[in-house]
């Protein structure tokens, strides 16, 4: 399993010491607006503890922090008005799946058809 790296920007980004634009804060969880946005709607829900990715938290959290990031994201699609036309919630873990920053977020995406799943592999 990876090493929580505290300087990664999601990590300052709970600390206080970089900006952003959250949408949503619980006990457990912060949702903030995608810098880079690939839908009209691209918000990241995070867990507010130190873990790497998605096998790091469903290893090491409690109960109660899981419930609380997965509540977190239903409410914030709530909140964001893109239930009726619907979503898509996506993290990336690890390599091949080309995660960027070391801790575990959920990306909501909306706000335009979203097309298929992922394509097929490579012959
Ligand atoms: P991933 O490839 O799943 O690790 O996605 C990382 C996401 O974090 C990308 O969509 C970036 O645009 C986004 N991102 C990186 N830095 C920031 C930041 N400071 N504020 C908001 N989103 C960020």
């Amino acid at each position: 399993m990876a090493t929580y790296d505290p300087n990664n920007v999601f990590a300052r980004i709970l600390r206080g010491e970089i900006p952003c634009k959250k949408v949503y804060e619980s006990e457990h969880a912060l949702a903030f607006n995608d810098i880079n946005p690939a839908t009209p709607t691209h918000i990241l829900v995070i867990p507010k503890g130190p873990y790497v990715d998605m096998d790091h938290f469903s290893a090491e959290a409690s109960e109660a922090e899981i419930a609380g990031l997965f509540k977190a994201v239903g409410e914030v699609a709530r909140q964001a008005g893109v239930v009726g036309n619907g979503y898509r919630i996506l993290a990336n873990c690890g390599r091949d799946a080309h995660q960027e920053v070391p801790h575990l977020h959920i990306h909501i995406f909306a706000g335009r058809d979203l097309g298929r799943m992922i394509g097929k592999a490579p012959a």
